[in-house]
């Protein structure tokens, strides 16, 4: 029976008095029954509009049928058909503004939350069902998959599927790229990640870590080893700074560093190799989720006072809107319309304070956002004792240096000649925030998904 309710079943969390004081996850998930009601909100409509709004094509109506007959385990299957990460898209994708947009419940109330029943269905999955996955048939043919992220698993996987022998190479010691390195522990557990990477070694990927493809091995030396096609999906892993006084006093980080250190180095723990001492009084730099991460982190390491300082109004902010109201719910405090132009420094070099000035909203620039502009005369200074940089970041240059015709653009990204992925030298594919810059995890799943379709359709030819 249709579930009437105009507002989504809620999402259970952690109290945030107590989640700020640990790294544990702070969505909970639905019970069986919180799943089935919500599920029960959708009007399975003909036409399908989710299912445009998803990137990679879900067959939502169909999955959360599944879910109201009880059956997670098509309903995972369904899911798994076209998208390689259902329990972490679940998680981290910014449904309100692609399936749960367009969802037609949306007219009168909520949508239906589809990304909170994706994560339900894959969770029940890998806590019960975990069928083994049957290994497709080898025909012989060697691909190379460089960086582990979800623009290469998603890649690694169909050509896995398509019966290539594909091999992973990763230049860090654990695979998942951001998703392991960038976006914390209390977002997307590290074992939600590796359940679904572990999937690909059911399929035969080879995975080879502490590989840097540019450094270890060239792409040149990965066609003399036999492999007939390369993608590339190496992520834009290059921060970004403002080009601002006092950016190297002690006490700045690029957000990169400082989530790197807390994801992979358990900076969070004082008996680490590096751990993070961190300063009572922090300010962000930024206003995407990789603010929010940095800026949530900072309050779980001990910080009395965090700052997200963005120079745009909470209209255009870019992080997902559950991860902004956690962050105000966990006492992060929004500097909204304002723009940090110095960093302030004491006698010892290290961070004091920021200078800012106050900003108003001009006409939309090139991304259709309103173009901040500086108020005049209105500098003001926010004390504080560490800065981090969420500003944005680029490729890094290490693959194009070495790949001979591979080229980029004039922010680093890898040039492709078409919507597939096909770079401007023979037989290598790109996608991912590698091509686009930082973009979303679904968005990299997409880019890899097409790659590989064109990449099978290359080798069936056995075109060059
Ligand atoms: P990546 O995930 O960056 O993976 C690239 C991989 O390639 C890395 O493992 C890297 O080590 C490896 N690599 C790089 N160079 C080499 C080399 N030379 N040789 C071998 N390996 C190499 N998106 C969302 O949709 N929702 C979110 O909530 C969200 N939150 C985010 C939070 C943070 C902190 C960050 C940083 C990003 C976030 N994003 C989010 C963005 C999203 O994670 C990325 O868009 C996505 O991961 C891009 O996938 P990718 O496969 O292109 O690259
Ligand atoms: Fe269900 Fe919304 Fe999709 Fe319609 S648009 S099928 S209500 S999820």
């Amino acid at each position: 029976m249709l579930n009437r309710s105009t507002t989504k079943q809620p999402m259970p969390v952690q109290d945030p008095a107590i989640r700020i004081t640990n790294f544990q996850e702070v969505a909970l998930g639905y019970t069986r029954e919180q799943a089935i009601d919500e599920a029960r909100r959708c009007l399975d409509c003909k036409h399908k509009p989710c299912v445009a709004g998803c990137p990679v094509e879900i067959d939502i109506p169909v999955f959360i049928n599944h879910i109201i007959e009880g059956d997670m385990k098509r309903a995972f299957e369904t899911i798994f058909e076209a998208s390689s990460l259902p329990a972490v898209c679940g998680r981290v994708c910014p449904q309100e503004t692609q399936c749960e947009l367009v969802c037609v419940r949306a007219n009168k109330g909520e949508p239906v939350a589809i990304g909170r029943l994706e994560r339900f269905a894959a969770d029940e999955y890998f806590r019960h069902e975990q069928a083994p996955l049957e290994k497709p048939v080898s025909n012989g043919r060697k691909t190379a998959v460089v960086g582990s992220g979800p623009a290469g698993i998603t890649c690694a996987r169909e050509l896995a599927l398509a019966g290539f022998d594909v091999t992973m190479f990763e230049a860090l010691h654990m695979t998942g790229g951001v998703l392991v390195y960038g976006i914390p522990e209390f977002r997307l557990p590290k074992h939600i990640v590796d359940q679904e990477v572990g999937m690909l070694e059911k399929l035969g990927v080879e995975i080879q870590t502490n590989v840097i493809i540019g450094r270890t091995l060239t792409v040149d030396d990965l066609f003399e080893d036999g492999y007939e096609a390369v993608f590339l999906g190496t992520g834009a892993g290059l921060p970004r700074f403002m080009d601002i006084e006092g950016e190297t006093l002690n006490g700045v980080y690029s957000a990169n560093e400082f989530l790197t250190r807390i994801n992979l180095m358990k900076a969070y723990d004082a008996k680490s190799a590096t751990p993070v001492q961190m300063a009572k009084r922090v300010a962000v730099v930024g206003g995407g989720n990789v603010a929010m991460d940095a800026a949530r982190a900072a309050k779980r390491l001990g910080a009395d006072t965090v700052y997200i300082v963005y120079r745009r109004s909470m209209e255009e902010i870019p992080a997902r809107a559950e991860e902004v109201h956690h962050a105000m719910d966990e006492g992060i405090i929004l500097k909204l319309l304002t723009n940090p132009v110095k960093i302030l420094g004491d006698e010892d070099g290290a961070v004091k304070g920021i200078r800012c000035v106050e900003m108003t909203l001009g006409e939309p620039d090139a991304s259709g956002r309103r173009r901040p502009v500086t108020k005049p005369d209105s500098d003001f200074d926010i004390d504080v004792d560490a800065v981090i940089m969420a500003i944005g970041t680029s490729p890094n240059p290490m693959i194009s240096q070495t790949t001979p015709g591979l080229e980029t653009d004039r922010w680093g990204c890898i040039v492709t000649k078409d919507d597939e992925g096909l770079t401007t030298r023979e037989r290598v594919y790109a996608g991912g925030d590698a091509v686009t810059g930082a973009a979303t995890v679904i968005l990299a799943m997409g880019a890899g998904k097409k790659a590989s379709k064109a990449m099978i359709e290359m080798l069936a030819k056995g075109r060059t």
